[in-house]
This record gives C-alpha cells, structure tokens and sequence, in this order.
C-alpha cells in the first residue's frame, strides 16, 4: 500500500523515534519492446510507471544502518553496521536497500549510517520490477544524504551490483536504467552494451490509449532453469556464428545462421535478432507516427516469444489472444516469460471489453482470474519531500 508522503513521515518518527531528512521516490517499470534482448548487449525499451516506491531516511552519527518496511509492519527494522556488512550477508527483502548501501561503497563511495523506512505502490513479483523501484529509491536517498554526487548511470549500475551480489539474482540494467532515467510521456530507449539511453515520446494519455498489464498470477517451476537455458543457447549461438553477441547479427545474417546452427539455436538467434530489430522500429513509430500504431510490432514480438523463443505458456497466449480479439491494437507477454505478465495496447474506448474479454477467457479455461490494471509513463526516481 502507498501512503501519501505526510503518512510515510509520521509512520517513519513512530519507527525510529526521529523525523526523517527527505522522503525519496522511484517507479517501477514495464518494457514496452525488447524481451531476452538484455543479456545479449542488444535493446530494450521500457518506461518508467506511476507506480513507486518511496523512501523515507534519515542519517545518523554512525554507521549503523536500520531498515523497515512497510510490507512487513510487526517486525522489527533489520540493522546492521555497514563496516561488517558482506556480499550476500542478507537474507530476504533486506538484501535489497542494504545491498545498495554496500554496492556504493564497492564502488568507492563512502555512506553514513541511516535508518529507513520503505512503502511501495509497485505490485511484487508482477513483472513491474518493485526490486528495482526499491533499489533505486535507496539509491537516490544514499546519494543525496552521503553527498556522493554519483550520476544516474552509475546509480544504475550499483543498483544492478546490489540484486546480483546481495541478493543473488542474475539481472541486467534495464530495470533500474528505466526507474532513473525514465520521464513522464517518454520510454528509455536502452542500449545494453554501451549503457547508452535515449528518451523516446511515448504519450499514451494524449494519443488516447492506455498500456493494460494482465498480470496471469501464475510463476511456472521452469522458469529458473528455463531462463538459464536460453542464455546458454544465445552464448552458442553467438560462438558459433562468430561474434561477441547476439546483437552482433543482424535480420541479414539469419539466411547464413540457418545453415549454420541447429534448428533450436537457430530458432532462439532468430528471436534475438528479430527483436532487437523491433525495438528499433519501435523507436522509429513512436518518433514518427505514435504509439497507436506500435500493436504490430508487438504482437510479432509475441509470436517470436512463443514459436521461437518458446517462453510463452498457455495462460500469457490465451492473454494476448483475447486481448487482440477484443480490440487491442497489439498484444505481448512482457518479461522472463514461464508466467507473469502480459501488456495489451488498446484505445481508451475498448479497454472495459478487452479486460472482460481476458477475464471470460481465463474462466473458461480454468486459469486463476488475472489482475488487471493500466500503467502510464512517469517520472523517474527524484526526491520528492
Ligand atoms: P519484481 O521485481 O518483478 O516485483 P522480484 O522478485 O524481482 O519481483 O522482487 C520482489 C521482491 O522485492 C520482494 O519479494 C521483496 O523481497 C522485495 N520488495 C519489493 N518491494 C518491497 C517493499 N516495498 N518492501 C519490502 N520488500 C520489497
Ligand atoms: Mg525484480
């Protein structure tokens, strides 16, 4: 639950007995375009949402760190002494604000204790990265009471050495690039190799169209390893086709990969490529004719995901095709894949019968009743109290 930000500081003083120095924001985000693109240096284009994570913090004479939270309201602030903390030492949602706290001064930043209290709009484990608006918004707060002047790129990336370090997930920088970068009416476009971004318009609200996420609910038990294998089908991929990455190749070079690679590989190089080259139509629609006319590029994206990716499962598929039955203008699942969420583009008009539609689907196929709500691009992360 949000509290408003007067709430977040009264809530802080109850905690810790003293008022917070600043209140802190950062968004979440969806991608818009680009899936399994991240890890092979290709692009991506996510946007920064409305919904976020707030921080409150105060500094303290020490360097003891206190952090609660409030998702967890009856336990006690986790605390630690920042000169003991080590890589991996924190278990559960801790790991995240506190593996900033240490990725900033891996990166020779040095940070007072504090003590902070987190409250977030971002849905968990929905697809929408609340890890990355948490980081981000630590992130922001270290900065400014630390003093250390770090810029929003590098911020990024200490965001991505806490959830790869600290906490132990494997992730790129798509995330915490769109939360610090993002801005109202535009997407980060992202280039993963160079960490080069560009703002890119994208004003759903004006062009009278609204981004629908349909979160499945469902997790499938495949996605860790499933994850990890088509990692390792893209790393052969690009070795056996000669070059650093995927991003490497181009929609051209898939006449020679075909003779080259197996018939799988082939099918994951080919998503790879394909969808990098989407992304790149994507920026070139919304810079010319606007993102009503995106649906195309994204239900592509989606059968690639499905046919040759083969990330889909049934109840994304059955997301997007009711979506697109219903009117959507275009429809993906967005993410790991194996389950979380799908988004549909759609005009204002048509978004009561596309989620009907969705909902009437799920039911008749047995499937747990999605959530379904619509996202907006918003500003990146920013002290806001
Ligand atoms: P996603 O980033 O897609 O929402 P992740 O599994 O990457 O899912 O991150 C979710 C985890 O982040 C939660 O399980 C929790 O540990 C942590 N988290 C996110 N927001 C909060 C919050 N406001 N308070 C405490 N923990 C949070
Ligand atoms: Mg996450």
């Amino acid at each position: 639950m949000n509290s408003t930000p007067l709430d977040l500081a009264a809530a802080f003083t109850e905690r810790f007995g003293t008022e917070p120095d600043g209140l802190w924001s950062a968004p979440g985000r969806v991608n818009v375009i680009g899936e399994h693109t991240d890890y092979n240096d290709g692009f991506v284009l996510p946007f920064a949402l409305k919904h976020s994570t707030t921080v409150a913090a105060a500094v303290r004479p020490d360097r003891i760190v206190r952090v609660a939270s409030t998702f967890a309201p009856d336990e006690a602030p986790v605390t630690v002494d920042l000169d003991t903390l080590e890589e991996g030492g924190i278990e559960g949602w801790a790991a995240y604000p506190l593996g900033v706290l240490w990725a900033m001064e891996q990166s020779g930043y040095r940070c007072p204790g504090m003590d902070l209290l987190v409250d977030s709009s971002v849905p968990v484990g929905a697809g929408l990265s609340s890890s990355a608006a948490l980081e981000c918004s630590v992130a922001v707060a270290a900065n400014d009471l630390s003093q250390a002047g770090i810029s929003r790129r590098e911020l990024a990336v200490i965001g991505q050495l806490a959830e790869n370090r600290m906490v132990g997930a494997p992730t790129g920088i798509m995330d915490q690039s769109a939360s610090l970068l993002g801005e109202v009416g535009h997407a980060v476009f992202l280039d993963c190799r160079s960490g080069d971004s560009r703002l890119v318009p994208l004003d759903l609200e004006g062009a009278g169209l609204e981004l629908m996420v349909i979160d499945t609910r469902v997790s499938h038990a495949h996605s860790t390893g499933g994850y990890a294998a088509r990692r390792r089908s893209c790393e052969l991929g690009a070795e056996l086709m000669g070059v650093p990455a995927l991003r490497d190749l181009s929609v051209p070079d898939l006449a020679e990969a075909a003779g080259v690679l197996d018939e799988e590989t082939f099918r994951r190089v080919r998503h790879i490529v394909t969808e990098n080259a989407r992304v790149e139509d994507a920026v070139k629609v919304l810079t010319s004719t606007g993102p009503a006319d995106l649906g195309p590029l994204l239900v592509a994206s989606h059968a690639s995901m499905r046919d040759d990716f083969e990330i889909s499962c049934a109840e994304l598929d059955a997301a997007v095709e009711a979506s697109l039955e219903a009117g959507a203008l275009g429809a993906r699942m967005t993410g790991g894949g194996f389950g979380g969420a799908a988004i549909a583009l759609a005009r204002v008009d048509d978004v009561p019968a596309i989620r009907s539609a969705v909902e009437s689907a799920f039911a008749a196929a047995g499937f747990r009743a999605p959530v379904i709500f619509s996202v907006l691009p918003g500003a990146g992360a920013a002290r806001i109290a």
